[in-house]
């Protein structure tokens, strides 16, 4: 059996095996991920329709999916990872993103929420 999550009081995601074996990485991986890794905060907004630098007057809204009903979910990942792939303005953020790193870690991982999420 493996697992990636331990969910204690879980009632529904809680596996009813004791923890016979927890495999930790070597103490230093932790550490060195810690100091080499940055995160920010950033919001996702779809491009508008100025055709060089924007002049619009407020900026379109934030993407959002936090919230957003099941059956939206999709267009919503679908329009944000559209954004954040977009290089018809020059580079994009992935891109950007990516040729910051050294050539060793260039690896971006993107999260959601789950499996059927990830194959949209
Ligand atoms: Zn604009």
């Amino acid at each position: 059996m493996s697992g990636s999550s331990w969910a204690d009081k879980s009632s529904r995601y809680h596996v009813p095996v004791p923890i016979g074996t927890l495999i930790e990485p070597d103490p230093a991986e932790p550490e060195r991920i810690a100091d080499q890794s940055e995160f920010r905060f950033e919001f996702v907004r779809e491009a508008c329709a100025c055709p060089t630098r924007c002049t619009c007057d407020s900026p379109s809204e934030a993407l959002r999916l936090s919230g957003v009903p099941i059956d939206r979910r999709e267009d919503v990942l679908r329009r944000m990872d559209t954004e954040l792939g977009r290089n018809d303005r020059g580079q994009g953020r992935l891109l950007r993103e990516l040729h910051r790193l050294p050539e060793p870690r260039r690896h971006i991982l993107l999260l959601v929420g789950s499996y059927d999420e990830a194959a949209w």
